[in-house]
């Protein structure tokens, strides 16, 4: 066993950066993902993780429905070293593969990037991660991309994602003109312009300094243009009625940073990757059930799973527990306790993601996510650690699901599998579980249509249980006090059912059928997860 001293790991802790990648489908997250592998060297070529999204690179040992799908376990973690530092950046699926997985990764990152379609502005999906992290209160860095397409107004895009995230806005650069008119970017923080034909307007040189007034000095082709002056105006009204600076702000999620660029045509793409890193947090201390932090220095190796993806190769039946390391350094072959059942065991046969292809772990801490092959030991939410003391991570949120099934087995003579199964997925955090009241009707309750696939798929081929599925579309769920409940309340339009801990809750049609539920029971107080 390599024995660092603590400096050495305080060191190497530091040049850890894990953040995720959260945006509406298609905005850009894989494009400008790849640029960012790309300057790390991780992948050789532009299309790699975009081939194996598409299932260009078939690669054997998929989930058949990962397959059908073309998402990569590969891509949805990826590591690379750039500048010094080593980052590790987690993936937050689209719309089709959105589960509740998708907001656990959340709670596995110190900040997040999110990438909003400069044409459209903030959409749906963006709202809803946002959500989240917001939440946690980890620092969130805007990228407005595709600069090069005629788009919004900018002070129209910074108003919009000011008013409907509630979040202030810091653009750290501007842009000169968008679509067949973009010129560069205006960026007052490392005092230059940065072009966008440099060879067309500046000679090759990709920057053109700036004089203490944010001005160019003598004479150039750009100052010939309107929209030159244009974008010293625009400057000067956001330097006097927009938000000040504050790395404090940043770092408690309140302000968010907004780069402008366009990820297709690699504009802006490096300028924003450094500054983030400038700013972007190392790993923290994590906090424990009983409130003390873990320092990431620690010797003691601890982390907690987020996400469990099962049978990644069928011929083994395998399943990966993703984990984030919150202190203490992974080495092969450590012996850990497993909190949740005081449980010894040996961490022989571990992966870390990379780029291209799965390794093994070669040097892993703080903030950095490994893959542990598990035979069933792990949960969502589970700690590990070494040490004499005990420790337990605070649990992981529940999100409030939105789609509901009820789901009954195929074959009656099957219930036994059925229930295990179903047990068993449940307490994976796979899939959520409610019961009705008087028919005892199973309903299963996601964040996104995928989760239900996964559920179908697993119950058949782990549990040999195959189950039908009655759609029960998407609901509104609320949890009541049991104190106030009364059975009648529950009617077509709100069903009353059980969470697995017996609390009661309604699954309400609409907005509608609650306001009506409101109105009726004024005093009865409806809350919902997160
Ligand atoms: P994701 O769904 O957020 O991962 O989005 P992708 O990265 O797959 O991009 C969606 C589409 O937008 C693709 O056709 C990209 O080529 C295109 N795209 C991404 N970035 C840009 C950009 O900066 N400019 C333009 N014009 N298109 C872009």
């Amino acid at each position: 066993m390599i024995n660092t001293s603590k400096k050495e790991l305080k060191d190497t802790v530091e040049t850890r950066r894990t953040f995720a990648i959260i945006s509406h489908p298609d905005a850009g997250k894989t494009t400008i993902t790849e640029q960012m592998l790309l300057f790390g060297g991780a992948i050789r070529q532009a299309g790699t993780v975009k081939a194996k999204k598409t299932g260009k690179f078939a690669k054997s040992d998929w989930m058949e429905i990962e397959k059908q799908r073309g998402i990569s376990v590969t891509s949805s973690v990826m590591q690379f070293d750039y500048q010094g530092k080593r980052i590790n950046i987690l993936d937050t699926p689209g719309h089709e593969d959105f589960s509740e997985d998708t907001y656990r990764t959340l709670m596995a990152v110190d900040a997040a990037v999110m990438v909003v379609d400069s044409s459209k502005g903030i959409e749906e999906q963006t709202k809803k991660l946002f959500k989240v992290c917001r939440m946690r209160g980890i620092p969130i860095f805007t990228f407005m991309n595709k600069l090069d397409r005629d788009g919004r107004e900018p002070l129209d895009l910074i108003e919009e994602l000011e008013e409907v995230l509630e979040i202030d806005a810091y653009p750290m650069n501007w842009p000169i003109g968008s679509g067949k008119t973009l010129l560069g970017l205006y960026d007052l923080y490392h005092n230059r312009i940065e072009a966008f034909r440099p060879e067309v307007i500046n000679k090759g040189e990709r920057f053109i300094p700036l004089n203490e007034d944010g001005e160019i000095d003598g004479d150039h082709p750009i100052k010939e243009q309107s929209l030159y002056d244009q974008v010293l105006e625009e400057a000067l009204l956001l330097k006097e009625a927009g938000n000040e600076f504050s790395e404090t702000a940043i770092s408690n999620g309140e302000l968010t940073p907004v780069f402008f660029g366009s990820a297709l045509t690699n504009f802006g793409v490096q300028t924003f990757l450094e500054t983030f890193l400038n700013f972007a947090p190392e790993p923290s201390a994590q906090k424990t059930e009983d409130d003390t932090m873990v320092d990431p220095a620690d010797s003691d190796f601890s982390g907690f799973i987020f996400k469990i993806q099962a049978n990644m190769d069928p011929k083994h039946r395998d399943r990966i527990a993703f984990l984030r390391i919150c202190s203490g350094r992974f080495e092969r072959g450590i012996d850990v306790t497993l909190s949740r059942l005081d449980k010894k065991m040996r961490l022989s046969n571990s992966t870390q993601f990379m780029a291209e292809s799965r390794e093994s772990v070669t040097d892993a801490v703080a903030g950095d996510i490994i893959g542990l092959y598990d035979t069933g030991n792990f949960q969502i939410g589970d700690t590990i650690y070494q040490g004499k003391d005990k420790v337990t991570f605070k649990p992981l949120p529940q999100f409030t699901p939105e789609l509901f099934m009820r789901v009954d087995p195929k074959n009656v003579m099957k219930q036994k599998s059925f229930h295990k199964g179903i047990n068993q997925l449940v307490q994976e955090g796979a899939i959520q579980l409610y019961k009705a009241y008087h028919t005892e009707d199973y309903i299963i309750g996601a964040v996104g249509q995928l989760q239900f696939e996964v559920f179908e798929h697993r119950m058949k081929n782990e549990y040999n249980s195959e189950v039908v599925m009655t759609p029960l579309g998407n609901k509104i769920a609320r949890w009541i006090d049991p104190e106030q409940l009364d059975e009648n309340m529950g009617s077509s339009r709100n069903m009353l059912v059980r969470d697995r801990f017996d609390n009661p809750l309604f699954l309400f049609e609409n907005t509608f059928a609650m306001r009506w539920f409101n109105d009726k029971y004024p005093d009865v107080e409806l809350t919902a997860l997160l």
